[in-house]
This record gives C-alpha cells, structure tokens and sequence, in this order.
C-alpha cells in the first residue's frame, strides 16, 4: 500500500489505520451480518451491544467504573457541551467559576453568561493564551468550575488541576485518552470525538450522576444529561458510525496497554520535537515551557522569509497539516494518539535539513 501522509491535523485528525480499515469493513458487512452498519436499527442487538461496550470501555480506560461515573454518546460537539453543562449544572440564581485558556474557554464563557453570574478566574488572555494562569480562587459558592485540559490552538495544556469543593468540569477535547490523570477528581468531563477518539459527529460526556438534578430549572430533553443516562445514551438516534468507529478506537488503545502505554509514546513524541524546536535557532515556541502541550505543539520560524522555503521541505516530506489555526498563524503539529513517532521524525529532519540549507 502506498504510504500515507505524515498526518499534523489538529481535528478530524489521524486514527488508527485498522481503525480506517475495520469501520471501512463494517460499512460493507457489519459482523457478516450481510447488512451495513449504517442500514441497521441502533435499537438492533449488534448496535445496542457497541454502545454497551464503548460506554464501558471509556470507563474502564479512565479507570472510573463503580465510581457514580455514566458515559454517554451524544450529538452535538464539544461547542453543545458548553451550554449543556450550564443548563445542567447552574442553579437557576446561581454561578460558577471560569478558567478562560483560550478560544475554546471562552466559547464555553459565553454561553454560560447567558445562564448566571460566570466569574472568570483566571485568564491568560493578555499574553495571547500562552500560558496557563496559575494559584486561582474558586469561590466555595460556585456550582460548579470549568476548565479547559487542552488548547488546541494555542499549544497549553494544564499540568495539574485545582482543588476544589465545587464540581470539577473539563473540557478535555484535545487530550482525553492521552495521558493518565485521576480522573475521578472531576466530575464532568467532554470531549468532541475527532481527535483521540473517532469520527466527527460524536461527543463523549463521562458525568458523576450525583451531581445532577439540582438546578431547579428546565431543561430541554436533548440537553439533559439525566434523560440521556436513563435512556442508557440512546434518547433518540445516536451517531451510530461516529460511536462505532470510536469503539475500535478504544480497542486499539486497550490493545496497547491503555492509556499509561500510549503517554509514553505521546511523551517520547513531545519530547523529540520539542528539543528540536528549543535546539534548532530557526524555530522558537510559542508556549512557555512548563505549560506547553503533549497533543498540540505551536511554534513559529524566527525568521519568516523562510516561510516558503520550509513550507515546500515539509510538503515535500510528505507532511500534511502543519499550518497554525487561522487565528494565531505559525505551525502546530497536533500529536495525537495515532500519530506515530515516525511522523515526529520526518518533521524533525526537515527542521534540520533547513538549518543546513541556511549556514
Ligand atoms: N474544545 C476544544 C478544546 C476544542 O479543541 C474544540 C475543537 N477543536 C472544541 C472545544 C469544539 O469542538 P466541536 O467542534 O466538537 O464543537
């Protein structure tokens, strides 16, 4: 087979090549069924049993199962979590507590003002996002505290976590499943599911039931958690590909050794470019160094009359995706769980190959 692109996507991104393969096949002839997965009930035994094994699996891979901890499916992305967690968390006079990290945050910033007083806690925004605010309050009155694990477009990640008497609420979409955490110090996390995950089109909300149920206000159905559980994450007609293809997903990653096997790897990955970029004079990051992230490496040429002259090496090597989000411009080199250390490797060796074109 030919070989496929060096893949740097920030999100849809790469996955698993047997996950390509086996969702391709379930498409064709789901489990010689002689029906495809995409022409069958999701109430059908076959479906209900993936959904059964995904839900489980996400929270065996977290290491919270008999925690009080549910899982759920649902549609929406990550972008619906930012109102569902207000809707499902704010007291109808209440308020909660903000970390604002980047875009992401403040998108899930937003939203909640619309449903009670949003204190913003810390924020980084001054200094373009580059570092993650450190020492913040929490007031013990907040309903709950929400917090960005990963931001993707600025290259930050938080190293650890606050710790607080008020519900911990994560958006972890750039970073679940790629390094092990206490998970069970949050209460609420999601994640949209087109990075570590799977497909686009589903999103993993893992909640702590107890926290629920406590707002006094109403809550459309498709936007509460409690029906969703109840209706054991088939409410209505659930992404069935998008959770298909993250089951095989989550089956790989067990294969492997789980999430404390594929840190090392993610690790190794960071580790290998960021010493090249920290190295290498015609490169410099963006993020400072303690708060920089495993999953998303930013970072611009010193000099930017190479632009062209790189951006031609890496395409030439075979490297796709290495351009900064639109907002902020530079590289990001999205590192995700199936990026393999190869893909690390070709990029390196073009940042070197450009240093000798340039002495
Ligand atoms: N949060 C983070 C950290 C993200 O990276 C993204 C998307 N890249 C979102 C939220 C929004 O996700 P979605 O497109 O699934 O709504």
């Amino acid at each position: 087979t030919k070989m496929k692109k060096h893949n740097y996507s920030a999100g849809p991104c790469i996955l698993p090549q047997e996950v390509f393969e086996k969702s391709a096949q379930a498409i064709l002839n789901f489990n010689n069924s002689d029906l495809s997965l995409l022409e069958i009930s999701h109430r059908s035994k076959d479906f209900v049993a993936v959904m059964e094994e995904a839900r489980a699996l996400v929270l065996e891979l977290l290491g919270l199962e008999n925690k009080g901890y549910q899982a759920l499916f649902l549609h929406g992305g990550a972008s619906m979590q930012f109102l569902m967690t207000p809707y499902n968390l704010m007291k109808s006079d209440g308020k909660a507590a903000y970390l604002d990290t980047g875009t992401w945050a403040n998108n899930a910033i937003k939203e909640a003002k619309h449903f009670g007083e949003t204190l913003i806690v810390g924020s980084s925004k001054e200094a373009n996002y580059n570092f993650i605010p450190k020492n913040i309050e929490i007031p013990s009155d907040a309903n709950y505290f929400h917090c960005t694990s990963n931001n993707t477009i600025f290259g930050t990640q938080m190293k650890s976590f606050p710790k607080t008497n008020v519900p911990l609420v994560c958006d972890m979409s750039s970073d679940i499943f790629s390094r092990t955490l206490d998970f069970s110090q949050f209460d609420l996390i999601y994640a949209g599911a087109q990075k570590n995950m799977g497909p686009a089109g589903a999103t993993l909300v893992v909640v702590k039931e107890e926290i629920l149920g406590k707002t006094g206000r109403y809550i459309p159905s498709m936007l509460d958690y409690e029906k969703h559980i109840k209706a054991e994450s088939m409410y209505n007609t659930p992404p069935v590909f998008p959770i298909y293809a993250s089951l095989l997903t989550l089956q790989w990653l067990k294969k492997l050794g789980g999430i404390a096997a594929i840190e090392k790897i993610n690790e190794q990955k960071a580790q290998l470019l960021y010493t090249e970029i920290d190295r290498n004079p015609l490169f410099k990051g963006t993020a400072v160094t303690e708060d920089r992230s495993n999953m998303n490496a930013t970072f611009v040429l010193t000099d930017e009359s190479l632009t062209e002259k790189f951006d031609t090496m890496w395409k030439a090597a075979g490297i796709s995706g290495l351009t900064g989000h639109r907002s902020v411009g530079g590289y990001r080199a999205s590192m995700y769980n199936a990026l393999p250390l190869e893909s690390v490797e070709a990029l390196v060796n073009v940042m070197k190959e450009l240093e000798k074109k340039c002495s």
